[in-house]
């Protein structure tokens, strides 16, 4: 990766040429990262996990069936290496309790998890919000904000001091965007548990923040009625006159893994090209 980071280490300090960068290939050297929610190669999470394996980190796998975790692992290749494989619907407890089992016994400790999922039936993603199911409600609540919750509750004994957790949002949490409904009553759910397992953990050494990204294709964003009428002109729209990318996105995920973000917890961190601070 060509890009650099900056490490501005004193305010009158002069370093020597070559001190003062920080290479992103070297971020997560050492460290161990499972990354939950890859699908396919436009999944958000697959730039992450791009990402992290560019910055040194060794990867473990969790998807939601034995079909996603074939697909991942043609995707893998040999472009990494040999990463853990796990299969965990984080609907159920015995799932995730396996998966953490297994994490445990291969690894021992490591240092955090990157929870890029969420699910809504697609029939609860168009109309009025207004008419939600209850079981529409429950199982989109469960999978996409429960979930984290779920699974940090129990990963945490495993994870190091200086780990990080970082989930997926989206502005649709904060303000009603047309067809997104019981997803962003979710999100916002999502949101709220970032800040709450940001306390319980912080004691622990473990930081907890949300990436809330612009819209991107994924097959995920694609069951929103009308996702692609939501993107027509919006790059003129905003701020930065273009969309974000998930390697926007995987960019801002790795700062939060990083040690340059060792003192951010609790937040939310918007990769949207400036779309929250406007009127769209
Ligand atoms: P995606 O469809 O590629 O990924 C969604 C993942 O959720 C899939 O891997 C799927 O298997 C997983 N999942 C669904 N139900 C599950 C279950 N019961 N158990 C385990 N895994 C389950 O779509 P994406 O856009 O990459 O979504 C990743 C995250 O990013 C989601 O939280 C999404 O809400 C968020 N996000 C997406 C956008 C966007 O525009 N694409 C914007 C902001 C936030």
């Amino acid at each position: 990766m060509i890009w650099t980071i900056i490490i501005i280490a004193g305010f009158n300090s002069t370093l020597a040429k070559g001190e003062s960068q920080m290479k992103a290939e070297y971020l997560l050297q050492g460290k161990k990262y499972l990354i939950m929610g890859v699908a396919n190669k436009h999944s958000i999470a697959w730039a992450i996990a791009k990402a992290f394996n560019q910055a040194g980190a060794q990867l473990a796998f969790s998807c939601q069936s034995e079909k996603f975790m074939e697909k991942t692992a043609k995707l893998i290749g040999t472009e990494m290496d040999s990463p853990l494989m796990l299969q965990c619907d984080v609907s159920k407890d015995e799932e995730i309790d396996a998966m953490i089992k297994s994490i445990g016994d291969q690894w021992g400790r490591f240092d955090g998890i990157v929870h890029s999922l969420a699910y809504a039936k697609r029939e609860e993603l168009s109309g009025m919000y207004a008419h939600t199911s209850r079981e529409g409600f429950q199982l989109a609540l469960d999978i996409s904000a429960y979930s984290l919750t779920a699974v940090a509750g129990r990963i945490y004994p495993l994870l190091n001091p200086g780990s990080s957790i970082i989930t997926l949002t989206f502005d649709g949490s904060q303000r009603v965007v047309k067809n997104y409904n019981v997803m962003g009553v979710a999100k916002a759910s999502l949101e709220a548990s970032v800040r709450y397992l940001a306390n319980d953990l912080g004691p622990h050494g473990i930081r907890v923040n949300a990436v809330s990204a612009g819209p991107i294709r994924t097959v995920s964003a694609k069951g929103v009625k009308d996702f692609n009428r939501l993107l027509d002109n919006l790059d003129q729209k905003l701020p930065l006159r273009r969309l974000p990318s998930a390697e926007d996105v995987a960019g801002a995920t790795l700062f939060l893994a990083s040690p340059l973000a060792a003192a951010v917890t609790g937040t939310i961190v918007y990769v949207d090209c400036g779309q929250h601070i406007i009127a769209t």
